[in-house]
């Protein structure tokens, strides 16, 4: 027993403390380098003549997507991220050029935002979408911390061949940030407050932190609703009433999903994603 006292003794005052220090060390180090180096390419969806969303709708999308992205562009680079635009102000920009500026980036994750919009002024909630596997983790953190921040309906995670997703080389992820056709998601993205707490919640999903559990209470379901909020002729969306389901896709009609229904819509948005 004594023998082994007077060995250990001398190994833990002269090698834990050195080992502390270079293990903490090296994970400063490794945390720091990590930190610094992570590039988030933000995309607004939209821009330029291409509003999003559908013809007539009152709330403009590519605006709400632009202030979101800047919001969060803020917020990642105040926390050490380096951040890329794809658009940075009201421009147009072909979907070619948004996964070409994302593609320039080897390490970084890409994040196209978007808000829904639908005919049925009830559909509400959050989605979001991707298509490669290695962007699973990042659609699903992204997706729990914005539904926990939103008082509104999880509409799920979803792989979808959209072009933005399906042709970036880098973990990619869209999501659409509740519906700007349904009055109280579209008067809640209409304040300040609640895209900073958008942008907020999509910066901890991509710092992949702990979505907060809310209130299961929260739902929009509940809410009356207007029958003006969308300005839109009945035959825009006589091809797309019988897929109540898809209705809400319809500003996504590019994108590669093998519906055929989606491709034939009056109001496609040959930008869209
Ligand atoms: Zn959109």
């Amino acid at each position: 027993m004594p023998p082994t006292i007077r060995i250990c003794r001398p190994f833990f005052q002269m090698t834990l403390p050195r080992l502390v220090f270079s293990t903490i060390a090296s994970l400063i180090l490794l945390a720091s380098s990590a930190f610094a180096q992570r590039t988030i390419v933000v995309d607004a969806g939209h821009g330029g003549f291409d509003r999003g969303g559908v013809p007539g709708q009152r709330i403009s999308e590519k605006d709400k997507t632009l202030d979101v992205a800047q919001r969060l562009k803020r917020i990642l680079q105040a926390g050490g991220y380096r951040v890329v635009m794809t658009r940075d102000s009201d421009v147009f920009v072909p979907l070619p050029t948004r996964v070409s500026i994302a593609n320039a980036y080897r390490d970084a994750s890409f994040v196209s935002i978007h808000f829904n919009c639908a005919p049925r002024v009830g559909a509400n909630g959050i989605e979001t979408y991707y298509y490669r596997s290695d962007s699973a983790s990042l659609a699903a953190s992204i997706h729990r911390n914005v539904v926990s921040g939103a008082p509104s309906e999880n509409r799920g995670i979803r792989r979808r061949g959209f072009y933005v997703l399906r042709r970036t080389a880098i973990p990619s992820v869209l999501v659409e940030c509740g519906f700007l056709t349904n009055p109280t998601e579209g008067q809640l993205a209409l304040t300040a407050e609640y895209r900073q707490k958008l942008a907020e919640q999509i910066a901890r999903g991509i710092r992949r932190q702990p979505a907060a559990s809310r209130p299961l209470t929260a739902s929009l379901r509940s809410v009356s609703l207007g029958d003006d909020f969308v300005k839109v002729p009945a035959e825009s969306f006589s091809g797309s009433r019988k897929h109540s389901s898809k209705s809400s896709r319809s500003h996504h009609s590019s994108k590669s999903s093998s519906s055929g229904s989606k491709k034939k819509k009056s109001h496609k948005k040959s930008s869209e994603d």
